[in-house]
């Protein structure tokens, strides 16, 4: 899968509709401090399915919605949309059928956030876990932060471990083995309940 298009509309400092073609090879973007430069990365997380707002360097999700500026007035949404290239059918089953992939998410203000893939309403797990099964996504060890090579330096093996897996694509193993465990539990209280009333009709 290859990332072909970002485009920011509303998000933190890009109020207006705003398109950055990713090319084939390393893209580098330069500009001014303060110019959205860390912006453009957290947009990228942010439509793979972030959920964490610390992530976004703000205290609740709406935080990444334009607030306003001395000319302008705040946004009530803002939305990312990113395109991948599937010419190569590198995406995960379910999502494997067509050439592109358009994900947007998009978050208004008092009715939190909403995903689409392909025009077609999914659930943030959905998202989550196809980029999660592609071995990128929010917490991709393949967008480093300012500052984050020396937390990993400094980090504990666990934590450590944790990347590793990250990048050898079986995180979203892990989600489902959790979302199975729950599942069994379940099970395993609906059968002991099963088991009190057949007690109690013996
Ligand atoms: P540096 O080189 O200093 O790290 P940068 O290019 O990475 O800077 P960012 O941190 O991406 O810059 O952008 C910071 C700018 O984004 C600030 O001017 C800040 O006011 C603006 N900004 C952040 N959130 C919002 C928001 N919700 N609404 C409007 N502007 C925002």
């Amino acid at each position: 899968m290859r990332f072909s298009r970002l485009r920011l509309n509303g998000f933190k400092s890009f109020v207006d509709p705003t398109d950055l073609v990713i090319h084939d090879g390393l893209t580098g973007v330069v500009g001014p401090n303060g110019c959205g430069k860390s912006n453009l990365l957290e947009a990228l997380r942010w439509v793979m399915g972030e959920h964490r707002a610390s992530a976004m360097r703000g205290g609740g999700m709406e935080d990444v919605i334009f607030a306003g500026a001395s000319s302008r007035g705040a946004r009530n949404f803002a939305e990312v949309s990113l395109q991948i290239d599937n010419t190569e059918r590198l995406a995960p089953s379910g999502f494997n059928d067509s050439d592109g992939l358009e994900i947007i998410r998009r978050i208004t203000r008092d009715a939190g956030s909403a995903y689409k893939v392909n025009s077609k309403d999914v659930r943030a797990r959905d998202v989550q876990m196809l980029f999660a099964d592609a071995s990128t996504g929010a917490h991709s060890p393949a967008l480093v932060r300012q500052g984050q090579i020396s937390e990993l330096i400094n980090a504990k093996p666990k934590a450590r471990r944790r990347i590793l897996e990250e990048a050898a694509g079986i995180s979203g193993l892990y989600q489902r083995r959790h979302e199975a465990e729950l599942k069994l539990n379940g099970a395993e209280q609906n059968l002991i309940r099963v088991d009190d009333v057949i007690e109690q009709l013996a």
